[in-house]
């Protein structure tokens, strides 16, 4: 059908689903259906992550093609430089052009289990905004990176992690994609930093659809997230029920955006954790907000 100019540039509210390497048969099975039913959504893109130290980078690139070269979507494959050298960074880069993929995430990635730091290779990255300005440099990629509402967890100063995102921006990104966040005062401070700071890319609000309490909890300690009251109450009261936890997390996040959208923030990428009925349910019930989304099948 075709759309009215008007209708096309009336669209701005975004919306992103971020997918993760499955280990299982299973869990193969799993994210194709899932990915099939978010991309009738027609969402904005689909982004595939690579696991710590390299160690899905085959699966990663699989599923980054079949979303670009079968199911013909956006994609974005995260790409983190741990145990790389440049030589290595620019093989996967060219490998990932060779699959028509033409956005990354670029990070620095975590150290390698047992490390207690992250020791930068001979000849490699020792931060993501190096990593961003050797892509940069040699290819037109469209480059994210991972911004920290609440700080990086290696980092005691939060002020000090904003100003690495800066510089990650001012090494070419062209956008900001979130770490997950329950309290929304995270997202609106980084805000009010970015715009001191000048910078102008989309801001991408990362969030987490609460299905799990066990999850939830493994989740925020990894990523220093701040649990407030309200989410701790609901965690407790529905751990050992799994619809009741859905609902409860349905409606978190449906609250959660509604409330980030009433403060201005129009683009959300979602931690599908490969699983589409979540989101489809939030995003129901959100609808007025995204008219671009296609909720009905
Ligand atoms: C949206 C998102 C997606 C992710 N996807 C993946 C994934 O697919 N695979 C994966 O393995 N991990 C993933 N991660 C996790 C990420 O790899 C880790 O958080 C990692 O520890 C930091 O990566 P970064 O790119 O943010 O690093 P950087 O931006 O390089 O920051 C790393 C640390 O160094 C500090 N720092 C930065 N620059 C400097 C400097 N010049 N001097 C001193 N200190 C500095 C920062 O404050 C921070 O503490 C993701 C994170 C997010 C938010």
């Amino acid at each position: 059908m075709q759309k009215k100019i008007s209708d096309i540039y009336s669209y701005n509210t975004h919306v992103s689903f971020e997918f993760f390497p499955p280990k299982t048969s299973h869990g193969i099975k799993q994210i194709y259906q899932s990915i099939a039913r978010l991309k009738n959504m027609n969402p904005d893109f689909f982004s595939v992550t690579y696991g710590a130290g390299g160690s899905t980078a085959d699966k990663s690139l699989e599923i980054a093609s079949a979303l670009t070269n079968l199911a013909q979507v956006t994609c974005v494959a995260h790409l983190t430089c741990v145990g790389m050298n440049r030589d290595q960074v620019d093989v996967l880069l060219q490998s990932l052009a060779y699959h028509g993929i033409a956005n990354v995430l670029a990070l620095r990635g975590d150290p390698p289990a047992g490390d207690a730091k992250f020791i930068k290779p001979e000849n490699g990255f020792a931060y993501a905004a190096e990593l961003v300005r050797f892509i940069r440099e040699r290819s037109d990629m469209g480059i994210l990176v991972a911004g920290y509402p609440e700080g990086h967890s290696e980092n005691p100063s939060r002020d000090e992690d904003f100003k690495h995102l800066v510089e990650k921006v001012a090494a070419g990104a062209d956008g900001i994609v979130t770490q997950l966040f329950f309290e929304n005062r995270f997202l609106f401070e980084m805000i009010e930093n970015l715009d001191r700071a000048n910078v102008n890319v989309p801001l991408l609000a990362g969030i987490f659809p609460i299905s799990n309490a066990k999850q939830i909890l493994r989740i925020t300690e990894l990523s220093g997230a701040s649990v407030p009251e309200k989410l701790r109450v609901g965690l407790n009261k529905y751990a050992e029920n799994a619809d009741d936890m859905e609902k409860f997390g349905t409606d978190y996040a449906v609250e959660q955006i509604e409330a980030l959208l009433s403060g201005g923030v129009n683009h959300f990428h979602f931690y599908t954790m490969n699983r589409h009925r979540q989101i489809r349910n939030i995003l129901l019930q959100l609808r007025s907000y995204f008219p671009q989304l296609n909720l009905w099948e």
